[in-house]
């Protein structure tokens, strides 16, 4: 047997088992009068499943049910259907869907215990039903769609943002916080049980909650500055610089690193390393632009636009040092570059940390955040992703979509006010 059924006790367990620990189906009358109503579930491994089956409830604390259940997944290969027969029978709203899971999980179900309970209930009326208000979605079917599985899941967000925040309290606007790395896998792992019960009992077909992958490589939102945000930053420099914690030119050096990874979207290490080389003109129309090798592997140089601003700035500076004819602005060109770029990495993380006294922003910032914000101010001016992928250096614009997709509004906004300017302005009369 692929298999193994065992009850997983639960810190409300009526006979006292420890919490976690495992039984196994009663062999004798002693084993029967022993057990409890503990959720059973399963482990092992299923042929379609890529991972190994740890925990997985079977949705019921009745050993024959369970069996019944454990058979029919062996059967399968799969914890869902890979050949659904028919179409679900019956239309159920995502909230009574809910209630009807809360229900089997709670006191008069399996019983698991407060606040394992407290966890669903979060998943179920914090974020699922709420997301799928906002997104007109009234059926369970809905979720037969992948891309409303993924949708729902990516929504997901910290809900007490503030809580880790040291010295920040109250904190004033409402912060989007993405969920941690643990949170993440523990609430993918809830949210595809309730799904695993919706196929259960015939309104779904299939648990697409199944297919999505966590750890590396995973589609995570980055967020940028806002324009305020921003604001706070180079104000930042400026007071520091004004009490004299800064020297002038240790301000314009501060200044002028922030600035190329803000308007190219460097990283700091290659923002550090930047040479006189790589200081060109564009190919493309006037001005100019900052050199960069987009792609290790391709080893294919890509020019990214630069403001004016960003050129006086390098000007401005002195060189600190030179090799193999290479002037470079922020390190010496000798020694270890990692070194200079970790101390360039604390000073700009300690100028986040002071822009933030009177008022944190609403993601966590980091020397990356500039580059986040390079990225999503191009696309929500209108400039094409594959563009945007390119001076950014991604493998592919799949990476870009995966990290600033949620930028999306904006960039269809700016996108068809592009069409308009191109083809003169929205229609007079709307379109019937
Ligand atoms: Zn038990």
């Amino acid at each position: 047997m692929a298999l193994t059924l065992y009850r997983r006790h639960t810190r409300a367990c009526t006979k006292g088992y420890a919490q976690n620990h495992r039984t196994f189906r009663p062999q004798n009358a002693a084993a029967r009068r022993a057990d409890c109503q503990c959720p059973i579930v399963v482990a092992g491994s299923l042929r379609r499943e890529t991972r190994r089956i740890l925990h997985v409830s079977t949705e019921t604390n009745r050993w024959d049910a369970a069996t019944t259940t454990a058979a029919r997944w062996e059967a399968w290969e799969a914890l869902t259907d890979p050949t659904p027969a028919s179409e679900p029978q019956e239309h159920i709203t995502v909230a009574e869907a809910a209630d009807r899971w809360i229900a089997l999980k709670g006191p008069h179900g399996e019983n698991i215990g407060a606040a394992a309970l407290g966890k669903y209930l979060v998943l179920l009326y914090q974020r699922i039903v709420p997301w799928c208000v906002d997104h007109g979605v009234q059926f369970v079917s809905a979720f037969d769609n992948p891309t409303t599985v993924m949708d729902c899941f990516l929504s997901f967000k910290n809900l007490n943002p503030h809580r880790n925040r040291k010295g920040q309290s109250p904190a004033p606007a409402p912060a989007v916080v993405p969920l941690s790395d643990a949170m993440r896998r523990a609430e993918l792992e809830r949210f595809r049980g309730w799904l695993r019960f919706c196929v259960g009992q015939g309104w779904l077909r299939e648990n697409h909650a199944m297919k999505i992958k966590l750890g590396r490589g995973t589609p995570t939102a980055k967020y940028g500055l806002t324009p305020d945000e921003e604001a706070q930053v180079w104000d930042a420099i400026e007071l520091i610089t004004n009490r004299g914690q800064l020297d002038q030119y240790n301000s314009r050096e501060l200044r002028a690193l922030c600035l190329v990874m803000r308007y190219a979207g460097l990283r700091i290490s290659d923002a550090v390393a930047l040479d006189h080389t790589q200081l060109v003109r564009r190919e493309h129309g006037d001005g100019y632009a900052i050199k960069i090798m987009s792609q290790q592997k391709t080893k294919e140089w890509v020019r990214v636009p630069i403001t004016r601003e960003v050129v006086d700035a390098l000007h401005a500076l002195n060189f600190k040092g030179e090799r193999d004819g290479r002037k470079f602005w922020f390190y010496t060109g000798n020694g270890e570059r990692d070194t200079a770029v970790n101390n360039w990495r604390e000073r700009i993380s300690t100028l986040f940390k002071l822009a933030q006294v009177d008022r944190p922003f609403a993601h966590p910032a980091s020397s990356h955040t500039w580059r986040h914000t390079f990225a999503i101010s191009m696309l929500n001016a209108g400039v094409d992703v594959k563009m945007v992928s390119r001076w950014l250096g991604h493998a592919s614009i799949r990476v870009t979509e995966a990290h600033y997709g949620h930028a999306n509004r904006a960039t269809h906004v700016a996108s068809e006010r592009a069409y308009d300017a191109a083809l003169g302005g929205p229609p007079q009369q709307p379109v019937v």
